[in-house]
């Protein structure tokens, strides 16, 4: 890593949207706060005319939500300036590259240049071109492009428009963003398995049953249709979030924590999954769409009654899989994974459920032994719960689960970094570990591609089949009941914290 206080400028296209107003001013702020940075200026880039002060007023705005929001948002925001224009217009970019050598001369940023592209993907590779033809990336110090989600549609879209932004960046320039990867509960993944002799000895087709990835959400599309109408839950968070955590969970020990070792043995496990022939989707995967439903007593719309989706839309709002890992550790462990919209609540979670022990001595009608589980709570809940079986207090022997808890939330919480904040951080100083490398991103629509090919010729005439508020489509219990196994009640293992 080169450097634990950066200085940079950085320059966000796209600094009127959403996710800028939401996310990244209130990053940098933090950062700020905390005296993180050493120097910085940061260039915002939209079409709409607004001045510096005007966007400065945005920006201490954007604070309001933050605790001690209010310290020194004045000078913070000074650090702010504005840039109206089109990012499909050349001449703008020889004012851009004007500004950004003044204000890196006036801060002393030694030619460091952060390009954080928070703008709709079909820009991307245009302002990545245009960074490089007109010179903006012709600087003294570092030059890095952030990129979010999604990165293509389909292997052969993400190729293309990864061959466009490598006319401009060097893959080791690139970072892009998966904010799961920031945060804190699945950065721990590593940790728990790498630094417990309890776990890594078990964290193999010996001892592990199976393993579960949940992520509900109890929100439905909101204002994105016409987005979610192209992608679908698949696209939208199978493709990056799911397989990278299934990827943290199945990698193999790196030799060193670095990025280059981290990435490849993510791209090890993740040239390890088994692919789903077109015609064998419906035996490993299954989809849902929301119908109408309530909850909270509040009525919600089905999901083809949403702003700007088609009323026949055959877009799935939910997928349920099974993944098998063809490797040593892994051969014959099923990794189920699970997400959706609009459903009873909102949580992501791991469950690693451990094999039976091979004799159970403790028979008898209250005798019953839970398998042993290891539930990884990503959020809202942070924290880890073991679950094991002991004895009840009394004088027979009668067993009875406890667990063993240790939770995030509280006090702790308020201390955790965003992930945002950590993840604009590490592109700062040039760790890209919580980052996606362009293998494991080609590697993840491989595997994608042939099931959304497989959904996109056969309909399912069956949406809507689960109502807003609900678990989910029932397809999705039978997937594992096949199997002889059950998807674990997350609510059900809480933290409790
Ligand atoms: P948004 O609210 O629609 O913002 C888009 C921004 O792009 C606005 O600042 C807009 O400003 C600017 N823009 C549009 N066309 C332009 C052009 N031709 N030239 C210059 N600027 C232009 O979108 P968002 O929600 O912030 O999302 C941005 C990206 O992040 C998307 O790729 C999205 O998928 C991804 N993302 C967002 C979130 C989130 O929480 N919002 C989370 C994950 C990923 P003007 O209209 O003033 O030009």
């Amino acid at each position: 890593m080169e450097n634990d206080k950066p200085s940079g400028l950085i320059m966000i296209f796209g600094a009127t949207g959403d996710l800028a107003n939401r996310k990244l001013f209130p990053s940098i702020y933090r950062l700020f706060q905390k005296g993180k940075l050493n120097k910085f200026a940061v260039v915002g880039v939209a079409r709409r005319p607004l001045t510096n002060e005007q966007f400065q007023e945005n920006v201490k705005e954007s604070l309001s939500d933050i605790a001690g929001g209010q310290d020194h948002a004045e000078e913070f925001a000074s650090h702010f300036y504005y840039h109206s224009h089109d990012v499909t217009s050349s001449e703008s970019y020889i004012q851009l590259k004007d500004i950004a050598g003044k204000l890196d001369a006036q801060y002393g940023l030694l030619g460091n240049r952060i390009f954080y592209l928070a703008m709709a993907p079909e820009f991307f590779g245009t302002i990545a071109e245009q960074i490089k033809a007109q010179g903006l990336s012709d600087t003294a110090g570092y030059k890095r492009l952030v990129i979010e989600k999604p990165f293509g549609h389909s292997f052969e879209s993400a190729k293309e428009l990864n061959e466009k932004i490598r006319t401009a960046f060097s893959e080791e320039e690139i970072y892009r963003i998966d904010h799961y990867l920031g945060k804190e509960m699945v950065q721990n993944i590593e940790v728990i398995r790498f630094s417990n002799a309890i776990f890594e000895p078990l964290w193999n087709s010996r001892y592990i049953s199976n393993i579960q990835v949940t992520s509900s959400e109890t929100l439905g599309v909101e204002e994105r249709g016409r987005y979610y109408e192209n992608s679908g839950a698949l696209r939208d968070m199978v493709q990056n979030h799911l397989l990278q955590m299934v990827a943290l969970l199945a990698m193999e020990p790196p030799i060193r924590l670095t990025d280059d070792e981290v990435r490849s043995e993510k791209v090890r496990a993740l040239r390890s999954l088994r692919p789903v022939a077109k015609d064998e989707v419906k035996n490993y995967f299954v989809r849902g769409q929301y119908g109408p439903g309530s909850a909270g007593g509040k009525e919600l719309p089905a999901y083809r009654d949403e702003h700007n989706v088609d009323s026949v839309s055959n877009t799935e709002t939910f997928v349920a899989g099974k993944l098998l890992i063809d490797n040593f550790r892994w051969a014959g462990v099923p990794f189920y994974i699970r997400t959706g919209k609009r459903l009873e609540a909102k949580s992501t979670a791991i469950v690693v459920q451990f094999k039976d022990i091979p004799m159970n001595l403790y028979y008898g009608a209250e005798q019953v032994l839970n398998p042993n589980l290891l539930v990884i709570h990503i959020q809202p809940d942070e924290g880890i719960t073991l679950h094991l079986n002991a004895k009840k207090a009394g004088k027979d022997i009668e067993t009875t689960p406890i667990t063993l808890t240790v939770s995030n939330n509280s006090i702790d919480r308020i201390n955790t970094p965003e992930a945002y904040e950590k993840l604009l951080f590490d592109s700062m100083r040039g760790d890209a570990t919580n980052f996606t490398h362009w293998d494991e991103v080609a590697l993840s629509w491989k595997f994608v591609d042939s099931i959304s090919e497989a959904w996109e010729t056969e309909k399912d005439s069956s949406f809507p089949n689960y109502p807003s508020g609900s678990k989910g489509p029932e397809c999705a219990s039978e997937l594992l009941k096949k199997d002889g196994h059950f998807w674990w009640p997350i609510e059900k293992l809480e933290t409790g914290g």
